[in-house]
Order: C-alpha cells, then structure tokens, then sequence
C-alpha cells in the first residue's frame, strides 16, 4: 500500500519542524511513518521467506570463528555515525545474520523442546509489538489486559477446573517455577512459622526448608532454590524408576528421612513432561502425598501441558487438576514464538504474597473500582501481550488441528522408538511418554564404554556441523545418549529413516 491509499484522518496541518525530523522513525498517522513502516515490514518479511524458501538445511554449518568474519566484513560498527536504508539494511541482516541462525521449522531440526513457530503466531506477534501494550497496568494496555485475563480464565478452567483459579502470563518455565515455589515458600513460611517473608525475608529455619523432585526435574527447580535464597542443598533429588518418572518408594523414603532429620519439607514438584525423556510423573500419588505433608504441590507441565488439548493424550495428566500451581509453555508443544508460558494457580488468595503497591502503577482506589492492573500478579513489570498470540492461533487452528498436530507427533515418536528398538545397531532408552525419542548408537561391535560416548558425541556434533539434522546430546548413568525431540508435526517417519541412515554411514567412513 502506497501512501495515496492511506486514509489520512489527521493531514499534516498541525506538525511542527522539530516533528518532521523523526517522522519516518516511527508508526503514526503522517504519511511518512507508516510507509517507512511499511517498507520495513515487507523488507523483514522478503528477508524472512527468502531464508525459509531457500535453505533446505537446518543449519549452514558455519563455524562460530567463520561467522564472525561475515559479520565483521558486513557490518563495519555496531553503532555507525549515519544510519541506512532500511531496505538494504534488512536484506544485509538476511543474507547473513538470518542466513546463518538455526532453522527451527526445518523437519530434521529435532535437538530442543524448540518448536516451529504457526505462522498466525507470527502475524499476531505482528500486533503485538507494533501496539507495545504492557500488560503492568490498565492504563498501558487496556484491551490487552481483559484479553490475557480471558486466557488465562480459560486455561484455569482446563488445567482447574476450579472458580478460585487464577494465573498470569509469563516468559516461560523459568519463570513459572520461580513463581511457584515462591508461593510454595511464603506460604509455608505463614501457616507454619507465622513469619511474613515478604517484609522479614527468610527465618532461620531457612536452612531447613526442603523441595521434593524427581532427579529428572528441570534444572530450574534448583535454580529457584537458590534464587530464593534456600541454596541447592534445599532440593531432595528423588530417585527415577526405570521409564524416569519419580520413584514413590524413594520419595517416601526421603520424606521419611527428612521428618527424622527435622527437616522442613515444603514442596513437591512433579513433572509432567521431563525434558530429556517427555516422562511424566504419577501425578494423583503424588498430590496424595503432598496433601498428607502438608506440601505445596507444583506440577511442572511446560512439555507436557498441551496434552490438554488431546483427546486421546489429555488422561496421561490425569490429577494435574489437583496441584496448587501449575508450569506450562507455549512456546513448545503450542507452537508459539519465543516467549510465551503460563503460570497457574488454584487459588487465586495466593497471589497476595506476592503483591506490593506501587502508587504510580495499581493504586488501591484502581482496585477499589475494579480496574486491573495485572503487575499484581507477575514478578515483571513491563511486560508483553503474549496472550494475544495464542489466542490468535486458537482461533485460526481451532481446538482439532492442535489435536491433530500433538497426536501426529506423538505417533511419530513411537514409529521412531520401534525403529531404534528393531534395529540392532541402535538402543532405545525407555518407550517414549510424549514426542522425545532417547537413543544411542551401540553396535555389537564396539564394547567399551568410552567408545560409545565417543562415537555419539561425534555423530552429534558432525550431523550438526554438515547441517544435516540437528540432534541433542543428553546423558544417562553418565554415558553419552542421542536425543530426538519430536514436535515439528512436518517432520515425516522418512526424515527419521533419512537421519538413522545418515548415522550409519558416518560412522562406516570414520572407521575407514
Ligand atoms: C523448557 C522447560 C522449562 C524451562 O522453561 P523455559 O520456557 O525455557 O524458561 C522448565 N521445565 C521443563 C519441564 C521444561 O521442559
């Protein structure tokens, strides 16, 4: 669209010399702005589909040393004197930045709980950063601040079922995990030790607080404990049992310890979805458990969650409705660009720890009038309108495309571990719970133990380095394991053939 189609409300009567001069800089409704906003736009979009389009690798291969020189050739200063064209500029940025950055929609890009971004999220992201909402306060987000509350009352219903259910959006599962043992910890702090940790900080029986996990929880958990000021020490690792998920004999056994110790035991973490196998902890034991001691009960579902949408995978969260907060992500089995997660909450009451008054953002008489101000609720301030991304895509997909898309990958996952478990070349962990498939290359041929961890570190670390497919590397009992993560819904039970193949031939030229 040209600037003479451009239905100009307000003509350039009322705008002064100094204005013109930055006219072009920004989106308003002077005929400058938005075409330089235009050009932009289209210019990132042809730079964006002239990569997709052309790049039939997840990744060039480039060594990180040899990226340097493109970059430094192209661009000779990170802040030059004058600035470019914008057109040419974008163009530059794809042809190297872009050209060179990993290619997550491609169907052999299968290393991270890193999924292909819908292509209607990406529209949608669009609005998002092109309105700028911030989501701390009515008066800086309006609309944006009933749309997320609309989520997040819908997501309340799914995982809660429950009135008193409440939630905010957040940058992922880091953060959610925080938020969630946060609460676990001040409200503990309260009920048992009537100690108000928001004003005091911790007590001193700090030293003595205690998280319960699986040992295949995400690292975050103890990332939160140290956070939170209780030091790592404060995470009881719980055994796996042999499809890693949390051992209920173990966990009993170090609850048991640690009542004898005079430990302080006040949250139970479970996971639905661990990272490296999709395992997901016997949830309905576990909120039996933690009822029974008096834990909070977090259930980590930032892999596992969109199961929800499945109707033949929902039963696998079967008691997730029981946890006091819950971890879930979109920006993995949702398919949403970076950032996007949910924290939620069964009761709502429990977001008052976190609450502080900030005169200038949530004053009480907002609240007393019943305009909301959402910081309330987040340990953010400004914050984006990620909401608005996934209710797109719901409303563009519908509920049975996301179904499908789940299912289909799941699927997949299994067709892959009876291709790894058939072939005597290959070892399969466990039967995947979701879409991640644990493997490694194990012939007859080679007995040690080094020389497996070598061969599939090599394998790993070549495949990526050729662009061929992207695999992660995990470990189990201290060895070296391949791990496919399968999420992209494009990725064909050929690409797996294709990358198992690939895997063989390699290691024959190597031993030559
Ligand atoms: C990805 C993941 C996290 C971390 O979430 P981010 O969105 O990366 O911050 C936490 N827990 C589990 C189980 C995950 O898979």
């Amino acid at each position: 669209m040209g600037l003479s189609q451009v239905d100009l409300r307000y003509p350039l009567t009322q705008v002064t010399e100094h204005q013109h001069r930055f006219d072009r800089y920004f989106l308003h409704n002077q005929v400058e702005g938005i075409d330089y906003y235009q050009l932009a736009m289209r210019s990132a979009e042809a730079a964006l589909v002239e990569q997709y389009a052309t790049n039939e690798k997840p990744y060039s291969g480039l060594a990180p040393t040899k990226f340097v020189h493109i970059f430094d050739d192209t661009f000779d200063e990170m802040l030059p004197e004058e600035g470019a064209s914008i057109e040419n500029l974008l163009k530059k940025v794809g042809e190297t930045i872009v050209a060179h950055s990993i290619q997550v929609a491609n169907p052999r890009c299968l290393a991270h709980l890193h999924c292909p971004p819908l292509s209607s999220a990406l529209a949608a992201e669009v609005l998002i950063s092109g309105g700028n909402q911030s989501m701390d306060s009515w008066d800086q987000s309006a609309s944006a601040t009933i749309v997320e509350e609309k989520m997040v009352r819908w997501l309340s219903d799914l995982f809660f079922k429950e009135d008193r259910a409440d939630g905010v959006f957040t940058s992922g599962g880091t953060q959610s995990n925080l938020m969630g043992l946060l609460l676990a910890r001040d409200r503990f702090l309260q009920q048992e030790l009537n100690w108000n940790a928001q004003r005091n900080g911790l007590p001193i029986e700090a030293s003595k607080l205690r998280i319960l996990c699986s040992e295949a929880a995400h690292f975050t958990v103890r990332q939160s404990a140290f956070l939170l000021g209780l030091g790592e020490q404060a995470v009881i690792p719980v055994e796996t049992d042999e499809h890693q998920r949390i051992s209920i004999e173990s966990l009993k056994h170090h609850l048991k310890l640690a009542n004898e110790e005079g430990l302080l035991p006040f949250a139970l973490v479970a996971t639905a979805g661990t990272t490296d196998f999709g395992s997901i902890d016997p949830l309905n034991e576990l909120a039996r458990i933690a009822d029974e001691h008096h834990m909070w009960f977090h259930v980590d579902a930032a892999y596992g969650g969109a199961l929800m949408l499945s109707e033949n995978h929902k039963h696998k969260l079967t008691g997730i409705d029981h946890a006091d907060s819950i971890t879930v992500d979109f920006h993995k089995l949702f398919y949403q660009p970076i950032s996007c997660g949910a924290f939620l909450l069964k009761d709502r009451a429990n977001f008052d720890s976190l609450k502080l008054h900030a005169d200038y953002l949530n004053p009480e008489d907002d609240e007393e009038i019943g305009i909301p101000n959402l910081v309330t609720k987040s340990i953010q301030t400004t914050r984006r309108f990620d909401a608005l991304k996934l209710f797109v895509s719901f409303q563009a997909l519908g509920r049975k495309i996301f179904a499908e898309m789940i299912d289909y990958t799941i699927d997949l996952a299994k067709e892959t571990a009876s291709i790894l478990d058939d072939d005597s070349q290959f070892e399969l962990v466990t039967q995947p719970e979701i879409n991640a498939v644990v493997f490694r290359y194990n012939p007859e041929e080679e007995k040690s133990e080094e020389g497996l961890n070598q061969i599939n570190a090599f394998i790993r670390s070549h495949l990526l380095e050729e662009g061929q497919a992207i695999l992660a590397r995990t470990r189990v009992n201290e060895s070296v394991y391949l791990k496919l993560t399968l999420l992209n819904p494009r990725t064909t039970i050929e690409d797996i053939h294709a990358i198992f193949n690939q895997i063989k031939q390699l290691v024959q030229v190597e031993a030559k």
